[in-house]
This record gives structure tokens, C-alpha cells and sequence, in this order.
């Protein structure tokens, strides 16, 4: 293992000698920084939920886009984009060796049209972004293969769910985050194989339940104590009477949550890794929200992984990547941002079917290219080497692309969500800042405090009118699906727009960090003296309230 001070945020970092045989086996130098600002570095590449409304530079019908009006870009709609009327091959540059190569392909990023969004065989769904396979849905984020959902993020074959996050397979659920295979659900967090919960923490194979926490096999259980069905429902009518008794339940769900004993991570089936919110995961550290990964590390949203490092969005199988923001199938990619079904690819951007290539973007299918010129295999691999040997030399080579390259303002995408700096300290880093705010302000015609607390009585008028969300001043609308939701499980409108709802259910999740603790269980019957002496990596930082215990006490507390 070797210490190194990031060259961004000069804390100490560790490279472990497990990343040096990654390295050398990708082909690559070891990183100047660490996770954490190799990680805002990709991030910065993905603006997810910020939108405008700017005219297709091609068609100039308007269109949404996470490209600002004011973005330096030529920016094309999704038909656009894809038509064969234009040619990204049309926009080559020869290499020229007595430049610097981020130059030149800053040159190239700013001639070739962009994409708008990041869409692929949607329907009906004109504001998703990340997104692929849906249907009907408004508002949803890195999500695929969903019908009828409004206002989420990580959505993953949901029907019918609104303002949800990292929900799997669901069906009609409001408020849930980390959840799968859920019915009817309702506020509730970590919950899975479950219906009719509302208010529940860590159940599984459960139904008819308020605040119950880690629960198994529990029916019509309130506080994890069995009742009758009457009384159940009694509870349950009683908690969605109003907006007021919801928000008390609220509270008391945050209550109860803090005196809820939690795993040390939220991981299943994994072995020999570090990280939280993780499945069939092995070999790695410093994982998060990952699924079925194999031999990586410092990765987060990602799915079936094997043999990579430092990669975001990262789905279909992809192998032997490293650093790079958003792929499917990729093998042997290094550096790049948003990648198809490509191998051999360096300092790339949005391009598909692609193989041995060197800064090229917007290509949909080829080889050999270097900023988006064509080359025989010969003349590619000895015009690329120098390349290389130009970046190693001025001690690039092997890093992200930089954060004068970045297509979006620090403050529009997930790198400010995940690692917040403010302005001066994003531009003293390199970063850009987006100025202006999207939404207006003042136009509402419902004023703070006058939404009404129920459904009852709700027709369509409420669709014509501005609400005013009451933590940010701005002005939000309530969509048709969204009221046809509401009345439909007897809830009332919310009170803020779809960003300060999302961010509330974001922080309620654990940060993407860790820390080095010792299990806390004192229970006498679990065999261990006094205090478990087991330690782990925690996301559970040491000033938190929870009760945090190893996987073995844990197992032994749920029932
Ligand atoms: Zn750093
Ligand atoms: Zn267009
Ligand atoms: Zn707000
Ligand atoms: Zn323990
Ligand atoms: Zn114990």
C-alpha cells in the first residue's frame, strides 16, 4: 500500500496494491486523486435533473434539454441526433503533436453536435434523462424499463410509483427508497417481497404493517405488535387523514428509525467488500449501490460489473474498464464518458459501436479514429502511442478528463449532489458554475399555506394552477397521472416541488463514505463478552445515534 496526497483536495489517499496490479493490467498510471475527486471528476460529465428548454440547433423545434441555452454547444433533439443527415465523421481533426491533446479535443467538443438527452426507446416520456424503456413516465431519472411512474431516481421496472428512489420491481408505491418486489407501499425504506407497509424499516416478506422495523413474516402489525385488521385500518386511515398527520407520522418514523438497530451495511450475498447498499458482490472496496460485481472497486450505480475500477452508470456486462461515467458493455475502456457496446476506447464521449479508438465523440459506429479521423490499423496504434507518450510526459495520461472539459456547470450535475462545494471552491478547482436557475419564482397562483390538507373534494382545476414550494420559493404544477395517483391511495398534494422532495429522500440515505468502527451490540446472549469485538467499514459515521452491529448480532436481533 502507498500514500499519496490528491492533488485537488491534498488530503491523503490510499492506493492499496491491489489497484496496482489493476493499473498494470488496464494499462495505466495510478490516479493524483482521490476516490472522491476522481469520482466529482466523472460526475461532473452527467447533469441528470437539470433542465431547460432550448430550440434543437438542427430543427429548431424547442426541445428539453440538460444543455442551458447559454451552453457553449451545438446541441441537437434525440431525432435530430440520430438522423443519417448529418455525419459525425464529417467533423475530423488531425492530430497535431506540438499541442496539447485536452486542447484539441476541446476543439472537437465544442464542433460536434450533442445530445440532449441521454435517452434511449422511450415512450410518452419526454422528461426523463439516463433513461431508457419507459413508458408513460414524467420526471424520472437514471431508470429503465418502467411504466407509469412520476418523480424518481434509480428506478428499475416499477409500474405505477410515484416519488420513489432505488426501487426495484414495485408496483404503486409513494415515498419508497432502497426497496424491491414491493406492493402498495408507502414511505418505507429498505424494505423488500412486501405490501400494503406504510411507514416500515427493513422488512421482508411482510404486509399490513405501520411503523415495523426489521420485520420478517409480519402481518396487520403496528410497532411490530400483532393487531386485528380493524384496528390496523383504523391506524392506516387515521395516519393519511390529513397532510398534518402525515408529517407528524413522519416524524415519529424518523424517531423510531434512530432506535432501530442497523446492519453495519446494507449488503446481501457479498463477501470480501467494502461499501453500502450492495448485492452478490465480491472482491472490492469502496462500492456503492452495486449489483452482482466481481473483483471492483470505488464504483457506484452499477450493475454486473467485473475486473474495473472507478466507474459510474456503469451496466451490461461491462470488463477491465476503468474511470469511466456511464456504459453499457464496454470492455477495455479507459476515460470515457458515456460509452456503447465499445472496447479499446480512451478520452471518448457518447459513442457506440466503437472500437480502438483515441478522443473521438458522437461516433456511432467505427475503429481505428482519433478525434474522429479515420486511420489505418497501423497508422492508429502509432499515432495513438505517441499520444500516450505526449500525456505521460505532461503527467496526464491515465486521469480523467479534466474539469475545464466538463459539458455542465458544477452546480447542475450529481457531483454537487454527492460532494456540494460552493462556487469559489468549485471554479478554484477548475469547475465551471451555472448562474442561472431554471423554474420561475412569484407566479403562484395558490399561495404558501393555502394548499389544501386533503384529497377530498380535489378536481382537475388544481391543474391549471402554480404552487409555490414551501422550503425553495419555486414554482411547481401538479400533472394528471400525479392527481389520478394521489386520489387513487388517498393522498394528500404535496407541499414542495419534485427537486426539494428529492433531495429530502436522498439524505435520508447513508453517505457514500466510510468509516472504521467496532460492533456495538452488548447483548448478553449472543456468546461474545461484554462487547462484540467485531469491526467493519461503515457508512454509519461515529457520532450517528443508531445502534450499529455486525452482520452475526444483527442476525440474531431480527425476528
Ligand atoms: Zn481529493
Ligand atoms: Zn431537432
Ligand atoms: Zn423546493
Ligand atoms: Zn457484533
Ligand atoms: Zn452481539
Amino acid at each position: 500500500m502507498t500514500k499519496q496526497t490528491c492533488k485537488t483536495c491534498e488530503k491523503e489517499f490510499e492506493i492499496r496494491d491491489a489497484d496496482l496490479v489493476f493499473y498494470e493490467q488496464v494499462k495505466t498510471t495510478p490516479p493524483l486523486y482521490c476516490p472522491d475527486c476522481r469520482m466529482a471528476r466523472r460526475l461532473v460529465f452527467r447533469n441528470e435533473r437539470t433542465f431547460y428548454k432550448r430550440p434543437c440547433d438542427l430543427c429548431q423545434k424547442d426541445m428539453i434539454t440538460v444543455y442551458s441555452p447559454e451552453s457553449p454547444f451545438t446541441v441537437y433533439c434525440h431525432d435530430c441526433w440520430w438522423n443519417d443527415s448529418w455525419n459525425p465523421k464529417s467533423f475530423t481533426m488531425d492530430y497535431d503533436l506540438t499541442k496539447p491533446f485536452f486542447e484539441q479535443y476541446r476543439e472537437l467538443q465544442v464542433k460536434v453536435p450533442r445530445l440532449g438527452l441521454m435517452v434511449l426507446n422511450n415512450v410518452r416520456s419526454d422528461y426523463t434523462n439516463g433513461s431508457a424503456e419507459n413508458k408513460d413516465c414524467y420526471l424520472v431519472f437514471a431508470a429503465d424499463f418502467n411504466e407509469e411512474c412520476l418523480y424518481g431516481r434509480l428506478l428499475q421496472r416499477d409500474k405505477g410509483c410515484v416519488d420513489c428512489a432505488f426501487l426495484h420491481e414495485s408496483e404503486l408505491c409513494y415515498e419508497c427508497l432502497d426497496s424491491r418486489n414491493c406492493f402498495k407501499c408507502m414511505f418505507c425504506e429498505q424494505c423488500q417481497s412486501s405490501s400494503d407497509l406504510l411507514f416500515c424499516y427493513n422488512m421482508r416478506d411482510s404486509n399490513n404493517c405501520i411503523f415495523c422495523t426489521n420485520g420478517r413474516h409480519l402481518s396487520n402489525a403496528i410497532l411490530n405488535v400483532k393487531y386485528t385488521k380493524e384496528e390496523f385500518e383504523k391506524k392506516k386511515a387515521e395516519i393519511l387523514s390529513s397532510y398534518e398527520s402525515i408529517e407528524k407520522a413522519k416524524k415519529e418514523f424518523e424517531e423510531l428509525k434512530t432506535k432501530t438497530i442497523r446492519k453495519f451495511a446494507c449488503q446481501t450475498k457479498c463477501n470480501n467488500i467494502t461499501g453500502d447498499y450492495l448485492h452478490n458482490c465480491h472482491q472490492g472496496v469502496m462500492l456503492y449501490d452495486t449489483y452482482d460485481a466481481k473483483n471492483c472497486s470505488y464504483m457506484t450505480d452499477t450493475e454486473n460489473p467485473t475486473d474495473s475500477q472507478d466507474c459510474n452508470n456503469y451496466y451490461y456486462k461491462s470488463e477491465f474498464c476503468y474511470n469511466v461515467m456511464g456504459s453499457m458493455q464496454m470492455s477495455q475502456v479507459k476515460n470515457c464518458a458515456f460509452g456503447f457496446y465499445s472496447n479499446e476506447t480512451e478520452y471518448c464521449e457518447n459513442c457506440y459501436n466503437l472500437t480502438s479508438a483515441f478522443g473521438c465523440t458522437a461516433i456511432r459506429k467505427g475503429e481505428y479514429m482519433i478525434l474522429n479521423k479515420q486511420y489505418s490499423k497501423e497508422e492508429y496504434y502509432k499515432l495513438r502511442d505517441k499520444i500516450e507518450e505526449q500525456l505521460r510526459s505532461d503527467g496526464t495520461y491515465g486521469q480523467f478528463f479534466p474539469a475545464s472539459l466538463a459539458p455542465f456547470g458544477y452546480n447542475e450535475t450529481l457531483a454537487h449532489d454527492f460532494f456540494p462545494l460552493t462556487k469559489e471552491e468549485a471554479v478554484k478547482r477548475g469547475f465551471t458554475w451555472q448562474e442561472k436557475t431554471t423554474g420561475t419564482y412569484g407566479k403562484e397562483t395558490i399561495k404558501k399555506g393555502e394548499i389544501p390538507n386533503t384529497i377530498e373534494n380535489m378536481d382537475d382545476k388544481i391543474l391549471n394552477e402554480i404552487l409555490v414550494c414551501e422550503d425553495c420559493d419555486k414554482n411547481y404544477r401538479i400533472i394528471k397521472a400525479e392527481l389520478d395517483f394521489y386520489k387513487r391511495m388517498h393522498l394528500p398534494l404535496p407541499h414542495k416541488d419534485f427537486e426539494c422532495r428529492h433531495k429530502e429522500r436522498i439524505s435520508k440515505r447513508n453517505p457514500r463514505k466510510l468509516w472504521h468502527r467496532q460492533c456495538m451490540c452488548e447483548k448478553e446472549n449472543h456468546g461474545h463478552e461484554k462487547n462484540c469485538q467485531n469491526e467493519f467499514e461503515t457508512a454509519y459515521s461515529l457520532n450517528r445515534p443508531e445502534k450499529v452491529y455486525c452482520e452475526t448480532c444483527y442476525q440474531k436481533e431480527i425476528y
